[in-house]
């Protein structure tokens, strides 16, 4: 519905030629109502603890009227001592997400549209995070998506220079380590040879690290050019809140500074993460407990018939028996059970399931054995 303005003309001109040509990122739906088992976009079965609950609640109060810490200076403090650096080396921003998006405006530089120079170039394993490309192309940068094993394991360094698509010249490279949505994870050995190779800065995106068996930490904190990205949503039962954080180099930390928002990150967002940061033995429990669904799922899928991935995050990636993805995905959804698909060549066969809590882990086995039945007692 594109009604012409005042002049007669379409508004859609008053667009630049590169916004009227993007294809948005689309996140995992966000219905909620009774009944319904969310198993589509790796928010943590769990609660926040208590404790944050309750420095949120004492915050809510006149003093909403207030400007929040500009640099979130006191959750800095707290992150640099748990990570063992100083708060120099950290960044925090309204999710890692708008922390991916500010190292592309950081690193990448766009093109004018008649410059002879080729635009610099975003790169990225597929399938991994499905924001990266979207996040290039509103820089109007070239992207790299450089396949995967055909197991989504990471292809060593040698194969990379062998196959000759890897660039090692890449302004900047996004590594999601555990890699979403395979669930692999990458050993570390692995990701510091990538590093040690890669020119440009390479961002190591740890949403799932919590659930995993090692982290690449050491690599932010002894290499320049490399970030390493964490947040509070999913480990932390934070998504609503919105804060995520870089750590790395505090020369690369401070460009970022500059071209952030002035108050990016909203002032409960701030309290609820340092609470989170008071109360780990809570969280360290529910990592427990998840990883621990995640095996008996697995298990029970597998002999059910799905092929399942080994995971190192809190969903699974699974190809399921007799019909196709896509028709699981809706006969799930017919039962109240939402789950993710991805319409990519890599992906299309495949289902990917957050770990939820253990009952709706058992919803989702009942649900699959009785479509395993419908299926069998129909087929001839
Ligand atoms: C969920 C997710 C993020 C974004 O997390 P927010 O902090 O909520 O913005 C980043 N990277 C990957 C791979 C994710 O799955």
């Amino acid at each position: 519905m594109t009604r012409p303005t005042a002049s007669g003309l379409s508004p859609a001109r008053l667009i630049r030629p590169l916004v009227r040509g993007l294809v948005p990122y689309i996140p995992g739906e966000q219905p909620k109502f009774r009944g319904l088992i969310k198993l589509n976009t790796n928010e943590n079965p769990y609660p926040p603890s208590p404790k944050v609950l309750d420095a949120v609640k004492a915050a809510a109060d006149g003093r909403l009227r207030l400007y929040p810490n500009p640099t979130a200076q006191p959750l800095r403090e707290k992150l640099a001592r748990f990570h063992r650096c100083n708060p120099d080396n950290i960044l925090v921003g309204n999710g890692s997400d708008e922390l991916l998006a500010m190292a592309v405006r950081c690193f990448v530089e766009p093109v004018a549209r008649h410059a002879r120079r080729a635009p610099a170039l975003v790169q990225f394993f597929t399938p991994s995070y499905s924001l990266y490309p979207v996040l290039a192309d509103i820089q109007g940068a070239r992207q790299n998506p450089v396949p995967l094993n055909p197991d989504f394991t990471l292809p060593p360094l040698s194969e990379l220079k062998r196959g000759k698509q890897w660039d090692l010249e890449a302004a900047l490279t996004f590594i999601t380590t555990p890699n979403a949505p395979s669930g692999r994870g990458y050993g570390t050995d692995q990701l510091l040879k990538l590093c040690q190779a890669q020119r440009g800065v390479v961002v190591l995106d740890e949403a799932y690290v919590d659930f995993a068996q090692e982290n690449a930490l050491s690599l932010a904190l002894k290499y320049p050019h490399v970030l390493v990205a964490r947040t509070f949503s999913k480990a932390y039962s934070l998504c609503f809140q919105r804060v995520g954080y870089l750590i790395g180099h505090p020369e690369l930390i401070s460009a970022l500074h500059k071209i952030r928002d002035s108050y990016n990150v909203n002032g409960l967002g701030q309290i609820a993460a340092a609470a989170t940061l008071d109360d780990l033995p809570y969280y360290r429990a529910n990592f427990r407990r998840i990883i621990v669904t995640r095996e008996k799922l697995s298990r029970q899928l597998c002999k059910l018939g799905f092929t399942v991935l080994p995971s190192q995050t809190n969903f699974i990636l699974v190809r399921p028996p007799r019909s196709a993805a896509a028709d699981w995905l809706q006969k799930l959804r017919d039962q109240n059970i939402l789950v993710r698909w991805f319409d990519q060549p890599a992906t299309r066969e495949y289902l990917r399931i957050t770990i939820g809590a253990p009952r709706e882990a058992q919803s989702l086995i009942k649900a699959v054995t009785k479509y395993l039945a419908k299926t069998s007692s129909t087929s001839p």
